[in-house]
This record gives structure tokens, sequence and C-alpha cells, in this order.
């Protein structure tokens, strides 16, 4: 076999298989209970409404159209949509600044590609979402604590960076229920890091994948709402939002969306013409169909069953697990975050979890960018019901308490 090391570009060295790709395939075993997946519940896709949506579309006048190359912008109405829609969370737009993405997966890895040379420093919090790991990771930067509520001072972040022979350019977080804590940054934290991205002279990536996942609690305004509102509006921000609706509809669709200030829209739609021309033309003028005809039904009926599914998994969590561990108690999304004694590795942990009792989770340590906190777990109750959670975390209980015995 040939070796191809050599020929591949340096950047293809930091590509490596997903632990939670890798892990989604034991969602396949049916006797396996799995809170791995971060994905959602198949059963609550508005299947029927995207039947009706491609109906539509092919028998009326639309279908040339909707089969035929688009605009690298994005379906103007699905646009327009968002701009309506966002409005309503104080983000003052115009359907200009809203980009359309084949998910907002698509989204972080332009953004890395439009702000990272290699070396410089990507500002993440400990720990992040991987998949945005992985997407900046193509583009060799350096990854610096995101301290949120912390008191690093911007000397510290730039002497860092310096030190690795690059700037900083970006701090990316998801603020509302991240994966993988479930955890939000409240307005104070969203204030001090806007302030921060201003002393630094950085972009803010917001990612709301989970924003519409609110189950209880005072909803918070996005950071780009509170940077349009301290700056007089959005052409001064240097706040970029990365929405999806892959939680709120379906994800297998692929539609995102970026919504920023023009210099940048303007180069992503230039790295979109030159990536795949468009996102897929037919997906968004569904996405806009079901959208504008029963989105907020669709977000009620999902936050409904999601909601009831955290309680179950809170309440297992408090009956079953020893008292050594603790855990995020989030008020939306799809993920509780477990700490579990010093010492204890989350994989190791899996791999006796698969072979003696069944039950599936990510261990935490693939979220950090430097490999710590190997004592971590991501559980996920999006797709299980609240008998499978309570028989899980009981088995997960049960297991923690005899590794920490041994
Ligand atoms: N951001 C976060 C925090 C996510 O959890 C996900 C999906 N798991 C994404 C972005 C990507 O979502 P999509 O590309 O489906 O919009």
């Amino acid at each position: 076999m040939l070796d191809w090391e050599h020929i591949f570009a340096t950047r293809s060295s930091r590509m490596r298989a997903s632990e939670i790709r890798e892990l989604l395939k034991l969602l396949e075993q049916p006797d396996i209970i799995s809170f791995a997946g971060g994905i959602p519940d198949p059963a609550l896709f508005p299947d029927a409404e995207f039947k009706t949506a491609y109906n539509d579309i092919f028998s009326g006048p639309q279908v040339n159209a909707a089969l035929q190359y688009s605009v690298s912008e994005g379906f103007k109405p699905l646009r327009d949509w968002i701009v309506k829609e966002v409005a309503k969370i104080g983000i003052d737009c115009t359907a200009d600044n809203v980009f359309i993405t084949s998910g907002s997966q698509q989204a972080l890895d332009y953004l890395g590609k439009l702000f990272l040379s290699p070396k410089d420093t990507a500002l993440v919090t400990w720990p992040t979402y991987l998949g945005a790991l992985s997407a900046f990771n193509a583009y060799e930067p350096n990854y610096d604590n995101l301290s949120v509520n912390g008191n690093r001072t911007p000397e510290a972040y730039r002497e860092t960076a310096a030190k690795l022979g690059g700037d900083v350019k970006f701090a990316y977080l998801s603020a509302d229920f991240s994966n993988p804590t479930g955890e939000t940054v409240d307005k104070a934290g969203r204030e001090k890091l806007l302030a921060l991205a201003d002393e630094l002279d950085i972009a803010v990536i917001e990612d709301a994948a989970y924003q519409h996942l609110r189950y209880d609690g005072e909803a918070i305004a996005p950071i780009l709402a509170m940077d349009i509102a301290a700056k007089g509006g959005i052409e001064n921000t240097r706040t970029i939002y990365c929405g999806s609706f892959s939680k709120s509809l379906a994800p297998g669709l692929r539609v995102g969306f970026v919504i920023g200030a023009m210099p940048v829209i303007r180069k992503l739609v230039l790295m979109k013409q030159a990536a795949d021309l468009h996102s897929s033309t037919i997906n968004q003028i569904a996405i806009e169909h079901v959208a504008s005809r029963g989105f907020d039904a669709q977000v009620a009926k999902i936050k409904k069953a999601y909601s009831e599914r955290r309680d179950a998994m809170l309440a297992a969590l408090e009956k079953y697990m020893p008292k050594n561990t603790s855990w995020t108690k989030p008020e939306g999304g799809m993920f509780v975050w477990v700490t579990l004694p010093e010492g204890m590795d989350g994989a190791e942990l899996l791999a006796k979890s698969i072979a003696t009792e069944k039950v599936a989770f990510v261990p935490g340590r693939a979220f950090y960018a430097d490999g710590s906190n190997a004592n971590t777990l991501r559980m996920s109750f999006s797709c299980a019901n609240a008998e499978m959670i309570d028989e899980g975390i009981k088995r997960l209980g049960r297991l923690v308490a005899n590794a920490d015995a041994e």
C-alpha cells in the first residue's frame, strides 16, 4: 500500500475519527441503553409536514427552481423568515446579514478557514463542542482556555498566543445549554466576554445550535443581540451567530445559517462559491415551507418531550449516583455533564460499561482541547424514554460505585 502520509498536507495530520462517531455505531445494537449520541429523537421529526412540503414543491410551479442551482447566499424567503424569527430575540438585521450553510457545522469549518492561519489561537471553553475542534483543527490553530467568568486578563491571552507563534483570532462558545455540559452563560458572563473580545479585538463565534431548547428559567439575550444593542447596529458588531434547524426541525436536510456583519458574510459567500456553490435548494425551500407554517408548534412539541427526559435523568442521577459524583442541572438542551471521582477515567468506565452493564455515554476527555479531565462523562437524554433513563442510570451508578471501590 502507498505511504500516503508524506503526500498529505500537514493540516490533515490533526484530522482523526471522532470518538462520538465511533460510538454512534453502538446505537444500532438493540440491547444497549445509549446516552451517547447527541442527536434529536427521530420520533419527534415533523415528517408529515416535510411530506406536505415536498409534495407541494413537486406539484407546483416551484419544482424547476427547487431542482436547479441557486444563489450562494441562500434561499431568500428562508433568509427573510430567519430575519423575522431572530428579531424576536433581539437580533436586528436584514436578509443580507443572513447566510445559509449546509448545517451549522459547515459554518464552523468556514469560520475556521476565514480566521485561522496556522499557529493562531482560538479561544474555546474547556470543555467545548468536539465538532468545533474537528472543524478548526484543519486550519492548524492552537487553543487557549476561554474562561468566561474567570479573571484572565486580555494580556494573558495575548501573551500565550504570541508564545505559540500567532494571534488570538476568535472566541468560540455555545452560550445556551452547551454541548457537552448543558450549561448556559449568564448575562454578566456574556457582557464580560464581549468586553474581552473588544479589548482583544477578536471575533466572537456564538454557536446557537440549542438556543430554542429552553425548558425552564429566563431566556438570556443572544450575545449577538447584546453586541448589536451596545454598538448601535449589526455592522458595528464582532459577533457571528451560527444557527441551525437540526435540533428544531431535522438534521438530515443539512440547513443551518450564519448571521453577522457584511464583511464577514461577503467572505463566507465567496467560500461557499468555492466549496459547494450553495446549500441544497430543495431542502432550503422545504425548511422554509415547514418553518413558516408551524415552527413554534414543533418547538413546543420537542421541548415538552425533552424536558420530561431531562427531569427523568436528573431524578435518576439523584437516586442512583454515589455521593462523590456531581453533575450539571441544565435548563435546556440535550446534555448532562457528570464529574466522577478524581482519578477515574471515563473511557475505561465506558469499556466496562459496554461489556457489563450495556450502557453507553461519551467520555468527557474528547471535549477538552488539551485532552484533560478524564473523569468526566457526557450523557444525552434526547433519545431515551423515562424508563430507559432510570434503568440506564441505575446501572451506571452501580458501575461507578464499584469502580470507585476497586
Ligand atoms: N454546534 C453544536 C454545539 C452541535 O452540538 C452541533 C450538532 N451536534 C452542531 C453545531 C452542528 O449541527 P448542524 O451542522 O447539524 O447544524
